[in-house]
């Protein structure tokens, strides 16, 4: 193992957010009783805002950011870790709280990781990454609501991005009929929707005007990344009894509806959360991904392996709406 290594560090110089590719040694990361050769982060939407200063993702500086990680343990104070285990970490606000995947070497807790699970390399697993494994949990909160294949369409909305690809992907695979509604001006993704699995779309005015608050009965269940009216319009054209696991807030954090949705139809709204989420539900997660996401699906919705250099420039691009899919982050590249 060399000295040095390489990492993308945060550092705040008044209200600037300065970003900066420096040479640490191990001595400098912060505590944890595993040390992890890192092979592949990817960033998320969170990663973007973090890199470019966006928003108050970061909470502590200087920062290494990066909001998941795999690779192998190269020293470990744990009984459950051994020197050559391949491992995964996703949430524990790595990244905006304590120091994240955006470097070849990271100290973490033990109780964080994951063994990585059998039939997935490091990479794929980063291509599933933090948005994958929250999409699998979005999918195991609607099967746990009573969803099943056969029961309806069920909607994903922010098809087109990190987290409602890969479920669009994981519903269809299980053999459900899945809708995608894509931001207005996506109508260009519907090709590789298609190719994920999804059958319908959904697009209109419609979804940026207020909804009533009963609209037509449409969705057996429905994977929800976008949050705000589409989010509204999502509860109050669920079928009776239909379960939206809601993730995300893309779009917006309010929620403009009504109880209508809730007592007339006995729609239920499930929180899903990936970051503090349990270690047992987190190892089931892993290992249904492994069992339920194709690894063509995956290469389909990766379409970039970046570097630790081009951080700052596709962080901007995601922000900017320019990335479609995944992007996974070769940290020793
Ligand atoms: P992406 O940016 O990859 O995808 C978001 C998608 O939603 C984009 O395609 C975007 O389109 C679309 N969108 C935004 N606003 C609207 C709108 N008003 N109507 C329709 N579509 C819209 O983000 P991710 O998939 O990585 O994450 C999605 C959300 O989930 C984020 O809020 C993220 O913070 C959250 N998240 C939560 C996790 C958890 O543990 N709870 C874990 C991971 C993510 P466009 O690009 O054109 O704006």
């Amino acid at each position: 193992m060399s000295d040095t290594f390489k990492a993308l560090v945060l550092r705040q110089e008044g209200d600037r957010v300065r970003q900066a590719i420096e040479q640490l040694t191990v001595s400098d990361l912060p505590e944890g009783d595993v040390l992890v050769d890192v092979e592949y982060s990817s960033l998320n939407y969170k990663d973007a805002m973090a890199v470019t200063g966006t928003g108050k993702i970061v909470r502590e500086y200087p920062m290494v950011p990066g909001i998941d990680l795999a690779g192998t343990v190269l020293e470990s104070k744990s009984p459950f870790y051994k020197e050559g285990d391949r491992v995964v970490l996703t949430g524990w606000n790595v990244g905006e709280r304590y120091w994240g995947g955006y470097t070849q070497r990271a100290r973490v807790k033990s109780n964080w990781l994951v063994p990585l699970p059998e039939g997935l390399d490091t990479r794929h697993a980063m291509a599933v990454g933090t948005a994958g494994f929250t999409a699998m949990l979005c999918v195991m909160t609607l099967e746990e609501a009573g969803l099943k294949p056969g029961s309806g369409t069920v909607l994903v909305t922010g098809a087109a991005g990190g987290v409602g690809g890969v479920a669009v992907a994981i519903l269809a695979y299980l053999g459900y009929r899945v809708a995608a509604l894509t931001a207005p001006g996506q109508e260009n993704t519907h090709e590789y929707l298609e190719e994920l699995g999804a059958m319908d779309f959904v697009a209109g005015p419609e979804w940026t005007v207020q909804p009533r608050p009963l609209e037509t009965q449409r969705w057996a269940g429905a994977v929800d990344t976008v949050g705000g009216r589409v989010l509204a319009r999502v509860l109050a054209e669920m079928n009776y009894g239909g379960c939206v696991a809601n993730c995300g807030l893309a779009g917006s954090a309010d929620l403009p509806t009504t109880v209508m949705p809730f007592i007339l139809r006995a729609v239920s709204l499930r929180g899903v959360d990936s970051v503090l989420c349990p270690i047992h539900r987190r190892k089931t997660a892993w290992s249904r991904l492994v069992r339920d996401l194709p690894t063509s699906a995956l290469d389909m919705i990766t379409p970039d392996v970046i570097s630790l250099d081009d951080l700052p420039s596709r962080s901007a691009d995601l922000l900017a709406g320019k990335i479609r899919g995944r992007l996974v982050v070769d940290v020793r590249a």
